[in-house]
């Protein structure tokens, strides 16, 4: 009878879920159809179609060493931008914000200075964070309203390696501090306790690790291995050829991949030798790729663990991936480089012919849907 009655709950909750959402949008499309609006109909089905998605966002997307920009970078760009000003006639503020929609990638954003930190949300909208780079203490401010600002978050946190740039953040992530929160590293490093810990030991900061008063877990994974983190969501773990190892992390739901593989070294010849380097990055959605270098750094810095955008263009095309995200900005590149290394990168593609894959240089905010 109890059975009976909860599959009636279930059946009317599910019934009266649908109508609400199919509610909505259907009053939406309704009211763009009576306002004759093709672009706002196209965008509600595109919401539709997304709706329930992998989502991804960019954190931290600096490589090596956070790296604010200065004051030479600002009055350079406000100098650019009071030029184009000029030159535009701009004279009235209704038009100040197409005139800085219209502004190119590098004076209308800062691309970032934050180290390594990225968010995959699930289609069940759980939350994973990979690296704990300086891009993790904002991540932690925004987290503190929701349940982790009351104790009863459960965060799941994937550690590409331990260089300092992608755990930085940690020491500065208040949902560490609060009782109650469980954090849940996953890694291939049975050290991994150990060099969270070792990073804010005295004298080196001033509140030691094992005092912070959320829960830690650690989960051990091989690498090359898989696991089950949700009904419909995959992650594999693949190493990568960087100074003291790294690994890619591999997110596979329903038909989408993403893969994250910052800090890995690719050169021509690694990228001719290693078929199974090929196995584990084909066909993938999104793939975040180390670039910190442009060819003729790389030249001067084999060994070092990073790819050349060159390279990381190359890599893209030989293993199928459709959206290529450029990541890992050496500090020494002011936006101005980094807007170049875009469209050089562009470029490169464009000279063989090729319009796929599409390409983009990660900036701090930047969000993609799978
Ligand atoms: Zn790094
Ligand atoms: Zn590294």
């Amino acid at each position: 009878m109890l059975y009976v009655f909860n599959k009636i709950i279930v059946k009317k909750i599910t019934f009266f879920s649908v109508l609400y959402y199919y509610r909505i949008t259907f009053l939406y499309i309704l009211n763009r159809i009576a306002n004759n609006s093709k672009i706002h109909i196209i965008a509600v089905i595109n919401i539709f179609l997304k709706r329930g998605s992998m989502k991804i966002k960019l954190i931290g997307v600096r490589g090596s060493l956070p790296t604010p920009s200065g004051n030479k970078e600002y009055r350079h760009k406000i100098r650019n931008i009071l030029l184009r000003a000029v030159e535009a006639g701009l004279n009235d503020v209704t038009q100040i914000n197409n005139f800085i929609d219209e502004l190119p990638e590098n004076l209308k954003f800062n691309y970032g200075g934050n180290t390594t930190c990225v968010t995959v949300t699930s289609k069940g909208g759980n939350l994973y964070i990979l690296d704990c780079g300086s891009g993790l203490r904002g991540l932690g401010d925004e987290l503190l309203s929701t349940e982790c600002g009351k104790g009863k978050g459960y965060l799941k946190i994937f550690i590409s390696h331990v260089h300092w740039d992608h755990i930085q953040g940690l020491p500065f992530f208040k949902p560490m501090y609060i009782s109650g929160n469980i954090l849940e590293f996953y890694s291939p490093y049975e050290t991994l306790e150990e060099n969270l810990k070792a990073q804010m030991d005295s004298p080196f900061f001033p509140a030691p690790f094992q005092g912070t008063a959320s829960t830690k877990k650690y989960k051990l994974l091989k690498a090359g291995e898989s696991i089950q983190l949700e009904d419909d969501l995959f992650v594999d773990c693949h190493p990568l050829n960087h100074p003291g190892g790294c690994v890619a992390y591999r997110f596979r739901e329903g038909k989408k991949i993403f893969i994250f593989a910052t800090d890995a070294e690719f050169t021509g010849e690694t990228l001719e030798r290693a078929e199974n380097q090929s196995h584990f990055f084909l066909n993938s959605d999104i793939l975040i790729l180390d670039s910190q270098y442009t060819l003729d750094e790389h030249f001067g810095k084999f060994d070092w663990g990073h790819t050349s955008y060159t390279i990381a263009v190359n890599c893209a095309i030989r293993w199928g991936v459709k959206h290529l995200i450029l990541t890992h900005h050496d500090p020494g590149n002011d936006d101005k480089k980094l807007r170049n290394i875009h469209s050089d990168a562009i470029q490169h593609r464009n000279d063989m012919k090729l319009k796929i894959p599409m390409i983009h240089i990660a900036r701090e905010g930047m969000t993609f849907s799978l």
